[in-house]
């Protein structure tokens, strides 16, 4: 893949999320989670937050951060992927479109979709319109989950702006209305579709020239790696990476093999209207 840098879209939260110290503005949702925990766990959670006054200043609202070379330039190429995707989507859907943005963080952030944690993995708040990402998840994608390389890591952005397009469009509603878990529930449907709108991503990237005109380009073979990536993060194989069983009736996001086919299907055709019956075809 070749791409360049580019933060205009990133909210770089590294500095101020997580328990490194200083005030963490945790929210009733988060506030009742770390109650939860602290009962669980029988430990007092609420003194990690610190309480502002005595927390240390070595995070905080300077924003500064520990970071290495190496996490930068990830940070970097978030940016200039994000800035790529939003960029066709906007020609694409024209006025229609309104530019998301990337927040990093650290182990855990506050969201207007409540607290979240690294390990819930990238998702994306419609509340606040934005994508939520801790750039180690792409370690956990490479080491834990097989599936290295700059493309497959491109995929997971693409697909969680996908959903920033479903939201935009209004598609996202009919799931709110669905009651249905796993296979044949909406929102099974809804994550498919995030993934088609990726591949659609991918079809544009892969013309060639496109970054001699200042866009993201991709090589030869990096398609493979976002397939690779979909079919690693798919509902049976993870169930079954978790619990040893496949179980159906609990999928959230499809199978592996129908995430393959939902990206293929964008890859292929670089069309957004052949993810709009990804549910219905692809059972
Ligand atoms: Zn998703």
């Amino acid at each position: 893949m070749r791409w360049t840098g580019d933060r205009g879209d990133i909210e770089d939260m590294r500095g101020r999320s997580g328990f490194g110290g200083g005030a963490v503005p945790i929210g009733i949702g988060g506030f009742i989670v770390l109650l939860l925990l602290s009962w669980v766990s029988g430990t007092n959670l609420f003194s990690l937050l610190g309480t502002g006054s005595d927390a240390p200043s070595n995070v905080g609202t300077s924003g500064q951060i520990d970071s290495s070379p190496a996490e930068e330039k990830m940070a970097d190429f978030v940016g200039g992927v994000s800035k790529d995707v939003q960029d066709m989507w906007a020609e694409r859907l024209g006025a229609q479109y309104e530019r998301s943005r990337v927040v990093l963080f650290r182990d855990s952030i506050q969201s207007a979709c409540g607290y979240a944690q690294s390990a819930t993995g990238p998702f994306y708040c419609p509340a606040d319109r934005k994508v939520y990402l801790d750039l180690g998840f792409f370690d956990e994608l490479s080491r834990r989950f097989g599936a290295p390389g700059d493309f497959a890591q491109a995929y997971v952005i693409a697909h969680e702006l996908g959903h920033h397009v479903q939201n935009l469009l209004g598609l996202n509603a009919r799931a709110a209305q669905d009651r249905r878990t796993g296979e044949a529930s909406a929102s099974v449907a809804l994550e498919l579709q995030a993934d088609c709108f990726a591949g659609v991503w991918g079809h544009a990237a892969s013309q060639n020239g496109r970054f001699q005109a200042g866009h993201v380009e991709l090589d030869p073979g990096d398609a493979d790696e976002a397939i690779r990536a979909a079919g690693a993060i798919g509902d049976d194989r993870l169930q079954k990476m978790a619990t040893g069983h496949v179980m159906p009736d609990r999928f959230t996001h499809g199978s592996s093999a129908e995430r393959i086919a939902s990206f293929s299907r964008g890859m292929q055709s670089g069309d957004p209207r052949a993810c709009t019956s990804s549910a219905a075809t692809t059972r």
